[in-house]
């Protein structure tokens, strides 16, 4: 998005805010559908996690996303955004019986990954087809926050539990109509995923009711410059031979499906942040804006690099700064970065904020989440509004001991 846009938006509606960038989600769909064209049905679950504004989420619907969904709260938001039941996928970790049961009865696909869950499901249920999660133990990226696919991992069910896992489908009765799996978030390495696409693949010969073929998601996207990112293209080119190959020998048509979240949206969002203060220390020269942690975690938590630019100076002189919150705890969003000088009031851009940022924000320190805003053919349209004190006061039950 060009930096005056941003300015006149966070001029328009305040800071710090969240703007997305419509077209952006736009063409990187258009990019991973263009790339899997030669794939025969295709069905892109757009991870609702990541970024789960209603407006978003209608607008993926319209280009044509399914939604992908890890609560039942998601699968209402989804409803009512308007996509199908059958558009969506229910792909849980850890949750009851009794949820994965309400989402079955809205006639969502259910997509299981624990042997216990399988069979409590597969005996009450055993004529709603379900998915399973595989965990084909291939590692994605190095780092074992984001890497689901290792053998500690919490996710999926070990692929070196087949035997007890066909043996709970036989004695159930039920029907397997998908596998899938989902490494993590850092697929850098095509081989290492076409490697798990293979154990997915091997063991896809051993049901005969699959309709789909869902291979996750973990698409690596840059941050900062020089930043690898997941060769899409290449990726495209190489499964979709290898699914259709695939498809061949088992004798029936199947639909691959993937499940992007970042892919599709970090890029698109940018944080819009003020500076309230530049205060030199006898090491570094800090630039505090009005944000913190509470607003955008990923830095803090997962070490994430955001690109920061000043967009209120973007000719400015370069200098190095450590950008900081206004939370009452470290809150540190970048280290001695080269920034275009800044001064107080001025906007900083927090880049690839599309996905994971909003949604992991809080009410810590009693501050209100920001606003957020999509930008589409030449207007940017409110899509959150910036919380007041009644958000803060909603639910509290004030007892006088
Ligand atoms: C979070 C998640 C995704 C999306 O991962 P990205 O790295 O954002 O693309 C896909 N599938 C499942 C099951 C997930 O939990």
């Amino acid at each position: 998005m060009q930096q005056d846009t941003l300015l006149q938006i966070a001029k328009d509606f305040g800071s710090p805010i969240y703007v997305y960038d419509a077209h952006k989600i736009e063409s990187q769909y258009q990019r991973l559908t263009k790339a899997f064209q030669d794939v025969n049905q295709l069905k892109i679950h757009y991870a609702a996690k990541a970024l789960t504004n209603l407006s978003v989420l209608k607008f993926v619907a319209k280009l044509g996303a399914a939604l992908d969904t890890v609560s039942v709260q998601e699968v209402q938001l989804g409803l009512r955004a308007g996509f199908s039941p059958d558009q969506i996928i229910y792909t849980p970790n850890g949750v009851s019986l009794k949820e994965i049961e309400t989402v079955a009865e809205l006639v969502v696909q259910i997509n299981i990954d624990s042997l216990d869950l399988l069979e409590q499901f597969g005996t009450k249920h055993p004529k709603t087809p379900v998915c399973i999660r595989i965990n084909p133990h291939v590692m994605a990226g190095g780092n074992t926050n984001i890497s689901v696919g290792h053998i500690d991992s919490k996710f999926g069910i070990s692929i070196h539990q087949m035997p007890l896992l066909l043996r709970i489908v036989e004695n159930t009765g039920m029907t397997i109509n998908g596998l899938h799996m989902h490494t993590g978030s850092d697929i850098l390495d095509i081989d290492v995923f076409l490697y798990a696409s293979e154990i997915l693949f091997e063991t896809a010969k051993k049901f005969k009711d699959l309709t789909f073929i869902d291979f996750g998601s973990g698409f690596k996207v840059p941050y900062k410059t020089n930043d690898i990112e997941t060769n899409i293209e290449e990726l495209g080119e190489k499964l979709s031979h290898r699914f259709q190959q695939f498809c061949d020998n088992y004798g029936r048509e199947l639909t691959l499906a993937f499940e992007p979240g970042k892919f599709l949206v970090s890029q698109s969002g940018y944080f819009l942040t003020k500076v309230n203060a530049i205060k030199q220390t006898t090491s570094t020269v800090f630039a505090q804006v009005d944000s913190g942690f509470n607003h955008l975690i990923r830095p803090m938590l997962y070490g994430a690099q955001h690109h920061i630019e000043n967009i209120s100076n973007p000719e400015g002189k370069e200098r190095f700064y450590s950008v900081v919150g206004y939370i009452c705890e470290t809150d540190t969003f970048a280290n001695n970065r080269r920034i275009n000088e800044i001064s107080e009031g001025d906007i900083l851009a927090f880049h690839n904020a599309g996905a994971y940022c909003f949604m992991m924000a809080s009410n810590y320190n009693s501050r209100y989440r920001p606003a957020e805003v999509l930008w589409y053919q030449g207007q940017a349209h409110l899509i959150r509004n910036r919380e007041t004190l009644d958000d803060l006061l909603h639910n509290q039950v004030v007892v006088e001991l």
